[in-house]
């Protein structure tokens, strides 16, 4: 391709709103130019990196079997009326209505849009496993959209689907789609963590996150040495309550008129926050857990829709000890919620009779769920239910009864392995993809059924495998770059080799023409900067853009033209004779090590 046939500006500046180097070179590139917000534009140079992503996901997917097919975007609402996600998507998902005002969806994720299509035709356990994917637009509504591509509104998941007619054959795919994402990942050249992940709202039993560690990770990994690593919103801990004396006194309050927060109560008390007790009432939207026989849960609203029963809104009181966090993450999963948050003043009022610095466990009007921490714990201090009051003595099983007991603590650094006994370590990383085994949530749901080898009717099991192409592409530029610009692997650039001629004429033109011509013949996708600009311009945009080889034709080094390699300082001087089939060689060794 020649450059003056490409339309692309590069800037010198990016715009201010760009935080993070991939987002600002991508813009100063003009790989992608911004519609809206979260919404990006791909032009042609940056459209070219990422169908390389693209077709990576494609070849190693084709490899395991699975094959490709194309859902529309825009899909029925009934479908996510059938799974139940209609209601429990949140306001992530956009909806419209057509001009017969039916319900339609921006496809966010395609379970039900697969789940639909698949059921069609199935009959038999013959045609079992089904494995097909897609790489097509998704719609997220994101709230924060930023980083431009890193997380956008508008954008480009890879996503396959299988259905099963058993759990081993089910683990058999998402075992070969794990190995897939490696080589994937290996293709692209990036160092890739899997980590064990939430469902959150996929539902379903296993699952691994693939990270890239990074500063500007939106995700926290909890990883230890012995080769645990889990992202912070399933990662578990040890049990590390110390062992406490029982008390048979009882609860008593105390005056603490100025005592607000677990600091104040350390000094007040002079004893540590390990001893507190601490209570937080959560607002809870979209529930589907049973709370008929909850406490306090019967005046609740309940919407029933078929299959479905959910709580648009009920309250929890999390109850963990004074020095931990509540992860939300966790507490919605718990909850089969689309979000949890920390109810306001009146709420707090309402639910727990006080105001936020006296909520405890005693007489709370809603269920109690009890963190693990807390099972220990005895003769401890709380808030009293009563604006000005604490209580102590308090014992956990004596004195409130928990409606749920489970792990809602966020893990942290220091915090103890409960695999090896080691100490846990923190990083930050961002998700670029994502497997997981949703077992029949959607099958179930939305009535799938074969007839299986003894003629019985039977609900095939599922998985789902997801990367973000766009995400990926950020966080390659993200990993490699410097302060001039992209430095892309040979698998994703855009094109491998930039010839620059100092001066497109004469002898320079002569000699540039003729490696072009070498290097395509020789199958090389390359760039030739045949535009009237400076040196110094052609040479800062191929560095920005980020082309792996450059070579430099000028009249001072005919018959001898420049190699240069985007990530090694010193150019070699080659003969323009050798010139094309060296390149040709240096770029299929280091795409052959990429591959192997
Ligand atoms: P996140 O926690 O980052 O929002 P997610 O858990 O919602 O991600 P999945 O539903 O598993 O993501 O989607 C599969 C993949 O799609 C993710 O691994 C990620 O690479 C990509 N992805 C998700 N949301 C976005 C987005 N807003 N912009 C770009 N890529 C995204
Ligand atoms: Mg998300």
């Amino acid at each position: 391709m020649k450059a003056s046939q490409i339309s692309f500006r590069t800037l010198r500046e990016a715009p201010a709103e760009a935080q993070i180097s991939s987002h600002q070179l991508m813009m100063r590139a003009d790989l992608i130019r911004k519609l809206g917000n979260g919404l990006y534009t791909y032009m042609p140079l940056g459209l070219k990196a990422y169908r390389k992503v693209e077709n990576i996901i494609k070849e190693e997917w084709n490899n395991i079997g699975a094959q490709e097919f194309k859902p529309t975007v825009i899909v029925p609402g009934e479908i996510w009326k059938e799974s139940g996600r209609w209601d429990t998507m949140g306001p992530q998902m956009l909806k419209a209505k057509n001009r017969g005002e039916q319900d339609m969806v921006v496809s966010p994720t395609a379970e039900e849009a697969y789940t639909a299509i698949m059921r069609q035709g199935l009959t038999s356990y013959k045609q079992l496993p089904i494995n097909a994917y897609q790489i097509n637009t998704k719609y997220r509504d994101e709230i924060r959209p930023r980083y431009g591509v890193m997380r956008g509104r508008e954008f480009n998941m890879a996503d396959g689907y299988s259905l099963h007619a058993d759990d081993e054959s089910l683990d058999a795919t998402y075992q070969d789609y794990a190995k897939a994402y490696h080589r994937i990942f290996k293709r692209l050249g990036l160092k890739i963590i899997p980590v064990k992940a939430d469902t959150g709202a996929m539902g379903g039993s296993g699952s691994e996150e693939f990270m890239v560690e990074s500063p500007i990770g939106d995700d926290t990994l909890i990883l230890c040495d012995c080769g645990y690593a889990a992202n912070v919103e399933k990662a578990a801990c040890k049990e590390d309550t110390p062992e406490m004396a029982k008390t048979d006194a009882a609860i008593e309050e105390v005056a603490t008129p100025n005592v607000f927060s677990i600091e104040d109560m350390e000094k007040f008390f002079g004893t540590s926050s390990k001893n507190f007790i601490k209570a937080l009432v959560y607002r809870v939207i979209n529930s589907s857990l049973d709370l008929s026989k909850a406490p306090h849960c019967e005046n609740l609203k309940v919407v029933k829709e078929e299959k479905f029963t959910f709580y648009p809104v009920s309250y929890a009181c999390v109850l963990i000890r004074g020095d931990l966090e509540v992860n939300e993450a966790k507490l919605a999963g718990l909850l089969k919620a689309s979000e949890v948050v920390l109810a306001d003043d009146e709420e707090i009022m309402m639910i727990a009779g006080a105001p936020h610095g006296f909520v405890g466990p005693v007489n709370v009007k809603c269920p109690i769920i009890q963190d693990l921490s807390v099972n220990n714990m005895h003769d401890a201090y709380a808030g009293s239910g009563k604006e000005g009051f604490h209580i102590k003595h308090v014992e956990p099983a004596r004195d409130y009864t928990a409606y749920i007991n489970a792990d809602v603590r966020t893990v942290k650094d220091g915090d103890t392995c409960p695999h090896c006994g080691g100490k846990f370590h923190t990083s930050k990383g961002n998700e670029l993809g994502h497997i997981f085994k949703l077992g029949k949530k959607y099958t179930e749901s939305m009535g799938v059924t074969y007839l299986d080898k003894s003629g019985k009717a039977a609900v095939p099991t599922m998985g789902c495998y997801g990367i973000g192409v766009d995400r990926v592409l950020a966080s390659i530029i993200e990993c490699f770059h410097d302060d001039n610009g992209i430095m892309w692997p040979m698998s994703v650039a855009p094109y491998t080799v930039a010839i620059v001629p100092i001066k497109y004429k004469d002898a320079m033109k002569d000699a540039a023409d003729k490696l072009y011509a070498d290097l395509k013949a020789a199958g090389v996708e390359v760039v030739l900067d045949d535009r009237d600009e400076r040196p110094g311009v052609k040479f800062a945009d191929a560095d920005l853009i980020g082309y792996p080889v450059r070579v430099t034709v000028g009249d001072k080094n005919l018959p001898n033209v420049e190699i240069k390699m985007r990530n090694q300082a010193d150019p070699v001087l080659v003969p323009l004779e050798e010139a094309g089939a060296k390149i040709a060689a240096m770029v299929k060794a280091e795409l052959d090590q990429l591959n192997g």
